[in-house]
């Protein structure tokens, strides 16, 4: 193969003018809200979202709802056809709302992206009908990554009901599906329509998804937003004992500052190699597959987190008390910073390290990226990771979780 090289004066292209450059940008703006009683009837949020582009039609939206909310919300489809009957002449339900199997079940089988897909056709609904997906992340990743391909992409609005979906990954512009042994193989970026969070899902939430969400606090304040770190290490016990206004604030900043890193960090599609939002989450997606999704996508970040932090601690970027203050307020709000579960990774000698390290690269892009905090509230990428520093990472989070 003939490489051209870096300090060659050959222009691209061989010297050849191209017939023509295709160059032009496409703005993305989409709505994000925090409510409470999105389904009631006297709430104008949902039609005024579906008609926020105040287009001379009557809206079409196909409902589709995660399982473990319509089991703790069992009324819930029955005032969801309420509220579009009472806004009837704005807005028009296409087809009863669907349940759909909620938990990392749904990223991980193909049928599940076919059924909505097959749901969308025959519904005959058009790109600017509505997908109105209700549910975690993971349903979320899923109806949004079917939305995103059925005719190259419908309208689709978000209704987070997790704690993590609501501060990260429902108001976020990504998608996917769980393929080839491998956390988010394949998905789409695709902005959606509008994110609509209400707090009131999140009362059901299990004890494992209700923390889950703060695991993405930690991440996004030990990166960007020391003052953020020390609202969640004051209110850890707090988050434990599910205080909802406390959870309340913590989900509202960390959405802003995931959205203020999508619109301003310059790369909203993720077309470089650096990806600060992954922070913790090499480790993390890989603990996620290894342990066949015994734990939850929080718990997997914040031992991610942890492993990070050590890192960051023998590279002097953090002090041992800041690593110490991390682990322990994480594990105050309820979070794991160790699970058995990485018994095999200490045992492998380094091999699930490096597939997953590979696999992180793979998935970014280019070379190796790795964000690690420096001082708290600041960053700073690596790309290299020493597998004995990690080896130490793994027998220290371990021996202190088993002092504990
Ligand atoms: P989840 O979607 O797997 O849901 C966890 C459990 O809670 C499920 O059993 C679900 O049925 C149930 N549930 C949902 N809402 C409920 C409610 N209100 N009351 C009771 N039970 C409820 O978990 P999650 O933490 O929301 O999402 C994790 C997924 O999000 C992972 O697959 C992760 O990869 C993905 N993610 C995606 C992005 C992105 O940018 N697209 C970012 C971060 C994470």
């Amino acid at each position: 193969m003939h490489h051209r090289r870096k300090d060659s004066n050959q222009p691209a292209g061989g010297g050849q003018e191209p017939a023509f450059v295709n160059r032009f940008s496409v703005p993305f703006e989409y709505p994000v809200y925090f409510t409470r009683g999105l389904c009631e009837l006297e709430n104008p949020l949902l039609v005024d979202t579906l008609d926020r582009l105040t287009e001379e039609r009557r809206h079409r939206a196909a409902v589709y709802i995660d399982s473990g909310v319509t089991d703790t919300h069992p009324d819930l489809v029955d005032r969801i056809k309420a509220y579009f009957h009472r806004y009837s002449d704005g807005i028009e339900l296409a087809g009863t709302p669907e349940i759909l199997a909620g938990g990392e079940v749904a990223k991980n089988n193909w049928k599940s992206v076919q059924d909505v897909m097959f749901a969308i056709g025959n519904l005959h609904l058009d790109r600017q009908n509505f997908i109105i997906a209700i549910g975690g992340g993971s349903v979320l990743d899923m109806v949004g990554f079917a939305a995103s391909i059925v005719h190259r992409g419908l309208r689709l609005i978000r209704i987070p009901t997790t704690t993590l979906a609501q501060c990260d990954s429902g108001v976020g512009v990504k998608n996917s599906m769980n393929e080839h042994g491998q956390k988010n193989f394949v998905g789409t970026f695709a902005p959606p329509f509008a994110v609509l969070n209400d707090y009131e899902f999140l009362s059901t939430l299990s004890e494992q998804h209700w923390i889950g969400g703060v695991a993405e606090a930690f991440k996004v304040a030990l990166i960007k937003d020391g003052a953020f770190f020390e609202y969640l290490c004051r209110n850890a016990r707090a988050l434990a004992t599910r205080d909802g206004a406390i959870m309340e604030e913590v989900i509202h900043r960390c959405a802003i500052i995931h959205l203020e890193h999508i619109s301003e960090s310059g790369d909203p599609f993720e077309f470089g190699s650096a990806r600060p939002l992954d922070f913790g989450h090499w480790a993390g997606h890989k603990l996620e597959t290894t342990s066949d999704y015994a734990l939850g996508h929080g718990q997997c970040v914040a031992i991610g987190i942890g492993l990070d932090s050590y890192y960051a601690m023998r590279h002097d970027l953090i002090s041992t008390s800041d690593l110490e203050r991390i682990l322990s307020a994480m594990e105050e709000c309820g979070l794991p910073t160790w699970t058995d579960h990485l018994a095999a990774w200490k045992k492998a000698d380094s091999l699930i390290v490096n597939d997953a390290l590979d696999q992180f690269r793979e998935h970014l892009g280019g070379i190796l990226n790795v964000t690690l905090p420096s001082g708290i509230g600041q960053r700073v990428e690596v790309h290299h990771m020493d597998r004995s520093i990690i080896g130490d990472g793994l027998d220290y989070l371990e021996k202190r979780a088993k002092k504990r």
